[in-house]
């Protein structure tokens, strides 16, 4: 298994960070991408841990260096993005890169890695959900909350460009059916 990865990509409150956690836990054989951001830290976050946080004008400097594999500025003024040496540290470790980026990110990297690539899209079950699982995380304000439901509406459009979906209704079962997904690519890629 040489320089794969996983890609799940989701809604903001579709439950990716959820699964990724699962999948880190069932797949020792598997590293969480850390990305860099410049959003500030919730409370519950760490450094180097679930982000790299930095300013908006490091994060602009890097990008000017070329140090992005990929990045985006997901929401006004907060960029995000994978660093080149981030998959390196993992690679050498001889792990599969696991990422946790938007949609649209998540297509980007499927056609930079094309066949050494697993992407999926975690699909809420209606956008009602979604907001309620929102509301009940308590991360966002009214403002960041509406910004992120039009969003999902407009991210839900892309999910046939992955391979495969994911409904996350049930949580027992989208974890039984992503331990099923990523088993068989496991199969397929040995
Ligand atoms: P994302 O990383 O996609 O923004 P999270 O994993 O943070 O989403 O999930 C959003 C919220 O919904 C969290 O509070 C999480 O505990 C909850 N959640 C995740 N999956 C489910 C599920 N299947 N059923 C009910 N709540 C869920
Ligand atoms: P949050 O602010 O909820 O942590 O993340 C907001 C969105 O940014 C999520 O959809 C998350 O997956 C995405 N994201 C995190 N890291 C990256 C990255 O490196 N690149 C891209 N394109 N999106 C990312």
């Amino acid at each position: 298994m040489i320089n794969k990865v996983v890609i799940i990509s989701a809604p903001s409150g579709a439950g990716k960070t959820t699964l990724v956690q699962y999948i880190l836990e069932k797949f020792p054989q598997m590293e969480f991408s850390i990305s860099a951001t410049s959003r500030k830290p919730r409370p519950n976050e760490m450094e180097g841990k679930d982000y790299y946080f930095i300013t908006q004008e490091e994060f602009k400097k890097r990008i000017e260096n070329n140090e992005f594999v990929e990045w985006e500025e997901v929401y006004p003024g907060c960029f995000y993005g994978t660093l080149r040496s981030e998959l390196e540290r993992i690679w050498n470790k001889g792990k599969i890169v696991l990422f946790d980026v938007d949609v649209k990110g998540g297509i980007n990297l499927k056609r930079i890695f094309k066949d050494n690539a697993l992407s999926v899209f975690i699909s809420p079950p209606n956008i009602e959900v979604l907001a309620e699982r929102l509301k009940k995380r308590g991360t966002e304000t009214e403002e960041s909350l509406k910004t992120r439901i039009e969003k999902a509406v407009y991210e839900m459009t892309f999910q046939t460009q992955f391979d495969e979906v994911v409904i996350n209704d049930d949580l027992k079962q989208a974890q039984y059916k992503i331990t099923e997904i990523i088993n068989n690519w496991l199969m397929q890629n040995k």
